[in-house]
């Protein structure tokens, strides 16, 4: 059960990673001179969120694991995943969840443009997934057929919608393009995609691949939030 915390004026920071300030700093919510209104709004949202409060209770890294979570809820992939990639994994929130729910026999590699810190179990790579390097790589450290591949990456916006949305998309294919060399027999594929979810010609390739494929957008998904996420599920490999 996720309890919402108290919004106080004042006081000690007990947030840490998921807030960006660090244990025992001090807050002021109030909107002082020379602090952004929206860095204010960003403190407040924070403070008021159940998901952080519960990240922060539940020693996730990062409050979009309970996207994950309600994913693996609705959909119910992660228990017998054994061997999963997780594309654009930092700070590994996403691959928290898999350790804990697949347990001690499921092995991860996660990617990312950023450094994540260590997790017993899971292999993190440094790298941009778009680069023949970084899937040369992931291939390498494979040794066998992939149960879930998941990618909540995200290009950083540029502000620009065109721009941001074919950025996101071109994401989305090479993650399923992915997905598609690496998945197992009954493998299963969830990526973040944005307003209006996949184009339809890939969704129409998703739907040949996988017994089923359905959008969803997880509770712990802001609502403000363009995001959605696309639960494939049964790979086909003969038609992938
Ligand atoms: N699922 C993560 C968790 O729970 O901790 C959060 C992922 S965060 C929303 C999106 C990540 O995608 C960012 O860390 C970003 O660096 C990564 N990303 C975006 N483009 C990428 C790329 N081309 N290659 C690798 N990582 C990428």
């Amino acid at each position: 059960m996720i309890k919402r915390p108290k919004l106080t004026g004042t006081g000690k920071v007990r947030v840490t990673r998921a807030s960006g300030l660090t244990r025992g700093e001090k807050f002021r919510v109030k909107t002082s001179r020379g602090r952004k209104i929206s860095s204010v709004r960003w403190l407040q949202r924070q403070l008021n969120d159940p998901y952080v409060e519960a990240a922060n209770r539940e020693g996730y890294r990062a409050r979009s694991a309970y996207k994950l979570v309600e994913l693996d809820e609705k959909f119910s992939f992660l228990r017998k995943a054994r061997s999963v990639v997780d594309l654009g994994a930092a700070p590994g929130g996403w691959t928290q969840v898999v350790l804990k729910k697949a347990g001690k026999k499921a092995k991860v590699i996660g990617i990312d443009l950023l450094e994540v810190a260590p997790l017993d179990g899971a292999t993190f790579l440094e790298m941009d997934f778009t680069t023949d390097e970084a899937e040369a790589k992931l291939l390498d450290l494979l040794d066998g057929p992939v149960d879930l591949v998941m990618s909540d990456m995200a290009a950083a916006t540029t502000g620009h919608q065109q721009t941001d949305h074919i950025r996101t998309l071109a994401l989305v294919e090479v993650a399923f393009d992915f997905a598609k060399k690496t998945l197992g027999e009954g493998g299963n594929f969830v990526t973040k995609v944005f307003r209006g979810g996949a184009d339809q010609e890939l969704l129409a390739e998703m739907k040949a691949c996988f017994k089923s494929v359905r959008h969803f957008k997880p509770p712990a998904s802001r609502p403000e939030s363009a995001e959605t996420y696309l639960v494939a599920q049964g790979f086909k490999k003969n038609n992938g």
